[in-house]
């Protein structure tokens, strides 16, 4: 983890600021932008986990003309295609009748090695080839891009693959499907500037037809909470990469408020604490009260000890299910308004941005349920969605739907 954080440092010290101040002088327009946009018609006005392409007619109405989502390993243990992937497909020929293009997530190296395909092998790696030449030629006909894996660059989705190893593994799958890919467009997404990930990614930039990121401010952390961050890294990625630019995933939680001591106290109390300092000392029995989902995600997420983990940066609102006074964006506040007024503000501005291929804004709808505390209260995972669990429309879907679903963008569906 400290390795990856100084990479993240050393290379944005050397890339992020002289490509900044690079980008007034770099044209606006080039080959790669221009063929991409051939491929996709115009900017893509995209919906992260559009899983069910009976809701097609939901993201229609909005001015969505794609949805992004994750496909099945393709392969059983004994070599077979599985069903999982053979459903995938059959949703997609959904998708695809619909109307609704769709971007599709590839299996994650954790996938990989389940199946017994380490990458890092010379023949792990010609397997990985022959999985992504695979995939590639079954999307044909189904899928409008492809995203080869999730946030790879990152310990969360990459591990135990090292940034080298990442990159290596991402770059020889997007070497695999060129030859195979005819209109589908391809790339990858990192989480915020990921200067390493992107300068190391270059020599496979030939096989890519975009580079992406992923951003969220205002929902996890009390700094750099401007608006105008969303700009300022694409146009960063436009100018050191020469790509065209996609915005993977963004998005606005809905609710979210800061707790009080007594309610922290509570919370705590509920697993058998009386104080942190308390749960810190008996973090094993503090950890045993918890559901299993948050504890599983602890033990494999704190690499320096579980008491710091779970009271650290990356797992306190969590533990706490509250969203801090600061994590916020100025005006638009942790509510269903707030979320509607995010989207009024960002979407005029991005769509601006003459590089960028697109965005994808998370997500489709509500979690009952956080997917890594496992807590049911829990703002952070739980509150991104365009409409709730149940799929009913919040304000953000009328606020996107006011702005994406002009007759200009439905033309371009
Ligand atoms: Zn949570």
């Amino acid at each position: 983890m400290e390795t990856w954080l100084k990479e993240q440092l050393t290379y944005g010290a050397k890339y992020f600021i002289p490509s900044l101040l690079k980008y007034p002088v770099t044209p606006k327009e080039n080959e790669r932008l221009r063929t991409l946009r051939a491929k996709t018609g115009g900017m893509i006005h995209g919906l992260c986990r559009a899983d069910d392409p009976g809701k097609a007619d939901l993201l229609r109405a909005a001015g969505v003309n794609w949805g992004r989502t994750g496909i099945a390993f393709p392969f059983d243990a004994d070599g077979g295609v599985s069903e999982d992937f053979r459903r995938d497909l059959e949703r997609l020929r959904r998708f695809r009748e619909s109307g609704v293009k769709v971007l599709v997530t590839t299996p994650s190296v954790g996938y990989f090695l389940g199946r017994g395909i380490d990458p890092r092998t010379p023949e792990g790696e010609e397997k990985t080839r022959t999985v992504a030449r695979f995939i590639m030629q079954q999307l044909q006909g189904l899928a409008s891009g492809v995203c080869i894996c999730n946030e790879i660059g990152i310990p969360r989705f990459g591990h135990p693959l090292n940034m080298d190893q990442a990159v290596r593994f991402l770059g020889v799958q997007a070497e695999a499907m060129a030859p195979f890919k005819g209109d589908i467009i391809v790339g990858y997404n990192t989480v915020g500037p990921q200067a390493d990930q992107h300068y190391k990614m270059r020599p496979w930039f030939p096989y890519l037809d975009y580079v992406g990121f992923d951003m969220y401010i205002g929902c996890f952390f009390p700094v750099l909470t401007q608006l105008g961050i969303f700009a300022l890294i694409a146009k960063y990625l436009w100018a050191f990469t020469g790509m065209p630019v996609m915005l993977v995933e963004f998005g606005y939680l809905a609710a979210g408020a800061p707790k009080s001591k007594a309610e922290k106290k509570a919370v705590l109390q509920k697993y058998g604490a009386n104080s942190e300092k308390e749960a810190k000392a008996h973090i094993e029995d503090f950890l045993a009260h918890f559901n299993e989902t948050g504890r599983k995600y602890v033990e494999k997420c704190a690499t320096k000890g579980k008491a710091n983990y779970v009271f650290g940066p990356d797992f306190v609102n969590h533990l706490y299910c509250e969203l801090p006074r600061l994590v916020r964006i100025k005006g638009c506040p942790h509510t269903q308004e707030g979320q509607a007024e995010f989207y009024r503000r960002l979407l005029p501005r991005l769509e601006k941005l003459p590089f960028l291929a697109g965005m994808f804004i998370y997500t489709a709808s509500d979690d009952s349920r956080c997917g890594i505390c496992g807590q049911a209260e829990c703002p952070t995972e739980t509150q991104w969605g365009l409409c709730t669990a149940d799929g009913t429309p919040k304000k953000g879907y009328y606020a996107v739907q006011e702005i994406w679903g002009s007759a200009g963008n439905q033309a371009n569906s």
